[in-house]
């Protein structure tokens, strides 16, 4: 039976952070219920590049959270049997010589597990690179996630606990006293003590219902993945104009940058040139062939920074919505749980609320 003291949360989001605060929350012996309207694994999720890092262009107090997201996914990779998680490495050489020594300089000394490598060691590293780097950074501790099979099996063993997932639009939050009490999902109430807003594009029209203003943008991003082909890549390449990795299932996926191309005003065409010189930087590539590409919507705040926890003054609500979703899901389903049912904000989360836009 129902302990009487059992929160009922509602989830809305099922990518990979709705996946993995309701997996947190479902663990920690809340009862749950997730919303989303596009089925478990999201929307952003699938057309995401997925790299896993606290890599070069963050201050150190968002170094920090990435790194620990990091280390969150080794322990959650315990926890859930399975999950397509893969630390491959990441090779970058997307700097000029003497911005990539000082990222190198700097994340050293932060404690970040970078080699300085020649053009032998990375073509040692990744000996199908046509013309390997003279100067290149090296993380090991690097990895990816698949990210919509990830939210899946996150999901899926939340449920196996005891969450219930539902299909549905939220139309609405139900704000009543200064407090959420539940929502309007395709025109019916469900009631809950706390309502978690991981809806990533969507949050902010969520939000807008309790009267809540979300800065966010949403930069779009294009990927193209070939059909599956023998291994040619061992881990990320961070090359110029050109970020790349090969999935388990042997599709290699690359966008000018890790975050996807511009798609530009003809998508099929930069897709089909990003295609072309992704092959043309590999050898042993002449058989690879285009099967598709992705245009996926980035859930990126205004400052570029997640906005993790409450909105002042309204009580039952928490939202998360962020760029970099893959590397952080861990930590934010972890640390959002702490402070949902303990009310312990965790110190690694002090500079992401939403406070700090008013
Ligand atoms: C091209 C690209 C490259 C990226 N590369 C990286 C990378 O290399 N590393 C990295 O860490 N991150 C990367 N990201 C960012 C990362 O993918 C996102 O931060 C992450 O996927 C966001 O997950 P989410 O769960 O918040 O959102 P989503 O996956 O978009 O999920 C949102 C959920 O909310 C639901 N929803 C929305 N509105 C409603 C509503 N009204 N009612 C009910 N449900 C609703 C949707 O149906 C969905 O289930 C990239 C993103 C893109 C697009």
């Amino acid at each position: 039976m129902e302990s009487s003291v059992t929160k009922h949360i509602i989830v809305i989001g099922a990518g990979i952070i709705g996946a993995s605060i309701a997996w947190h929350l479902t663990k920690a012996g809340a009862r749950v219920t997730v919303v989303s309207a596009s089925g478990a694994g999201g929307v952003a999720t699938p057309n995401s590049f997925a790299w896993i890092n606290a890599s070069w262009g963050n201050p150190e107090v968002y170094f920090r959270l990435r790194i620990r997201a990091m280390a969150e996914w080794k322990r959650l990779a315990k926890d859930v049997a399975g999950l397509p998680l893969a630390w491959c490495g990441g090779l970058c050489f997307d700097l000029p010589p003497d911005r990539l020594e000082a990222y190198a300089a700097e994340h050293l000394s932060w404690g970040y597990g970078i080699e300085r490598v020649g053009r032998e060691r990375a073509a040692q590293i990744e000996p199908n690179l046509v013309d390997p780097p003279d100067f290149a950074v090296y993380v090991a501790e690097e990895g990816v996630a698949e990210p919509a099979a990830t939210a899946k099996a996150l999901l899926a063993d939340a449920e196996q606990s005891g969450a219930r997932v539902i299909i549905g639009v939220v139309d609405r939050l139900i704000p009543s006293d200064g407090k959420v009490t539940g929502v309007v999902v395709s025109g019916e109430t469900v009631g809950a003590d706390e309502v978690v807003v991981a809806a990533g594009t969507g949050t902010p029209a969520i939000a807008a219902t309790a009267g809540i203003k979300l800065p966010l943008d949403t930069p779009p991003g294009l990927i193209v993945h070939s059909r599956p082909y023998k291994k040619l890549l061992n881990g990320l390449v961070h090359a110029e104009r050109l970020h790349m990795r090969q999935t388990a299932e042997g599709r290699i996926v690359a966008g000018s940058d890790f975050a996807g191309s511009d798609p530009g005003e003809n998508p099929e065409a930069t897709a089909r040139d990003l295609f072309a010189a992704m092959r043309a930087a590999l050898h042993d590539a002449d058989g690879l062939e285009l099967d598709f590409h992705t245009v996926g919507y980035r859930p990126t705040p205004a400052d570029g920074f997640p906005i993790i926890g409450r909105a002042e003054g309204v009580g039952g609500l928490y939202i998360a919505v962020m760029h970099s979703g893959i590397t952080l899901a861990p930590a934010v389903g972890l640390f959002a749980t702490r402070e949902i049912l303990e009310g312990e904000r965790d110190g690694l989360l002090v500079p992401y609320g939403l406070e700090r836009f008013s």
